[in-house]
């Protein structure tokens, strides 16, 4: 059901009308956005509060469906798969990484990371294997038995990345990944994602810190639920400096 083909976007949105609501009380929150992002892109929407970032990114991760338009993720018409399907692709297909970190409490960072691959239905050996390499790769190598109370904000969306890429998705989808964090902790989650990016990585990351945004190769605007802006921006300076392992306490 998905195309590996490098020349089919990973995302391919249309028209897509989010309205929530009815009659007098109804919220036009997308009003026709359309976009492609192509493999290894690294994407950053912003806009105001109540623009519709977040709707965008629910839809575009397939928690939400939209009120009419299409998209394609690595060319899989969403509107068209069946439950089961649709289940498969968000759990293969997309890694998502909230600002609240949403980290199943009093369960280890490595466990929290095996578990999309539990549902994915991965065998124990692979599992572990697979989320010790993600753990690696963000860093905390050493805290992988840690639960999630004994972590710092910084730590913990670490771990919350980790379990993104466990599954090896093809978009990294992230909303505010850097809201809830101090500025330590906010360059080390940006260091990680500008690595994942220039391995390969396909990454729309929400946020409204310039800062952030700086760091993606392409900038949308979303004002209203409208797309107002989109455009190519020159890379931060330098190659990302390497992450000490358990680096940053912040
Ligand atoms: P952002 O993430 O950019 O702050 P949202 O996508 O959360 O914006 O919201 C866009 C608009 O849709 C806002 O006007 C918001 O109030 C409205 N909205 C979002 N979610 C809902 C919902 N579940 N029910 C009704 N209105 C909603
Ligand atoms: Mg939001």
């Amino acid at each position: 059901m998905t195309a590996q083909d490098a020349r089919v976007p990973v995302l391919r949105v249309r028209d897509l009308v989010k309205e929530y609501g009815e009659g007098d009380a109804k919220v036009r929150a997308l009003r026709g956005v359309s976009l492609d992002v192509e493999r290894g892109d690294h994407v950053a929407i912003m806009g105001a509060s109540g623009s519709g970032k977040s709707t965008l990114m629910n839809i575009l991760g397939c928690l939400d469906v939209p009120t009419s338009g299409m998209y394609l993720i690595d060319g899989a018409d969403v509107g068209r798969l069946d439950e089961h399907q649709l289940a498969v692709l968000r759990n293969r297909r997309v890694g998502f990484v909230f600002q609240s970190f949403n980290l199943i409490p009093r369960m280890s960072a490595l466990a929290n990371v095996e578990l999309p691959l539990v549902y994915g239905g991965i065998g124990q050996a692979e599992r572990r294997a697979r989320a010790l390499a993600a753990l690696e790769q963000v860093g905390l190598s050493d805290r992988v038995h840690h639960e999630p109370n004994q972590l710092s904000g910084g730590q913990q969306q670490r771990v919350a990345v980790a379990r993104a890429l466990v599954t090896a998705p093809a978009l990294l989808l992230a909303d505010e990944p850097t809201g809830n964090l101090d500025t330590a902790s906010t360059n080390d989650v940006l260091q990680i994602m500008d690595r994942l990016s220039e391995a390969g990585r396909t990454i729309v990351i929400i946020t409204h810190e310039d800062d952030v945004a700086a760091h993606a190769k392409r900038l949308i605007r979303l004002v209203d639920g409208e797309v107002v802006e989109d455009r190519r921006q020159a890379p931060v300076d330098g190659p990302p400096p390497r992450l000490k392992e358990g680096a940053a306490a912040g």
